[in-house]
């Protein structure tokens, strides 16, 4: 859940030293609010990692995996997003935000000048149709009734459900489906480069269980880059 907000004085209010010190505590309390809960909790990193195929990296299946940020924390536009209804959670250390990473893996999905990784849902055309008839369904109710409802967007619940009555995944399977690509051989020397997914054999979809806007915001992110259309030689 959102932190509550902290209420701020008016400027006015805020001409002496002593106002000043409260103001500067404040804005330190809506900074440390923001951060701790742009954490995962020790519940949310064990149900990522249990959700996600285990103690191994989810993209080369390295041990040890850390748990990134999905939507990292200098994402400056997380509140709009939210605030948009473009997201199903409301803070960074939610569960639908975390992807068990190696080490290396970690490193080269965080950076965002030179990214490593992207993943993105395999059933892309299921996001487009759910924000066409989104859309549409938005206009008539404005046209009825004047309000402009709320955007709503497909929780991992939904995807996930979608992927079965379709029969894309196994009535089994836990998760929603992504394409994996590596971008760049970010990858320690002495791994196989056989191995390496999106470089090698092993280009299969990867299950996960957390949000898919989190995963279309962070590749729009990238695919909006310079780098990236420099990467894939197509400038
Ligand atoms: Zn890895």
């Amino acid at each position: 859940m959102l932190s509550p907000p902290v209420p701020l004085s008016t400027e006015s209010s805020l001409s002496s030293p002593c106002r000043k010190r409260k103001r500067s505590d404040v804005e330190s309390t809506v900074a440390s609010s923001t951060w701790s809960s742009s954490l995962f909790s020790r519940k949310a990193k064990q149900n990522i990692v249990e959700r996600n195929g285990g103690e191994h990296c989810w993209h080369c299946g390295a041990g040890a995996p850390h748990i990134a940020h999905v939507i990292g924390r200098e994402d400056g536009s997380f509140r709009d997003y939210v605030a948009s209804g473009l997201l199903t959670f409301d803070h960074l250390g939610d569960e639908q935000n975390g992807l068990p990473l190696c080490p290396s893996c970690h490193q080269a999905f965080d950076d965002l000048n030179n990214p490593g990784l992207i993943f993105i849902p395999t059933a892309l055309d299921y996001f487009i149709d759910f924000e066409v008839k989104d859309y549409q369904s938005r206009i008539e109710i404005a046209q009825r009734h004047g309000d402009v409802p709320r955007r709503l967007v497909p929780t991992p619940q939904m995807y996930s459900d979608y992927l079965k009555r379709e029969g894309l995944v196994s009535s089994e399977a836990v998760g929603g489906l992504y394409c994996r690509y590596t971008l760049r051989d970010f990858f320690p020397i002495h791994v196989v480069k056989s191995a390496i997914p999106g470089l090698g054999p092993f280009q299969e979809p990867g299950l996960w269980c957390g949000a898919p806007m989190a995963a279309l915001r962070r590749a729009f992110q990238i695919i909006g880059s310079l780098q990236w259309w420099e990467s894939q030689n197509l400038n």
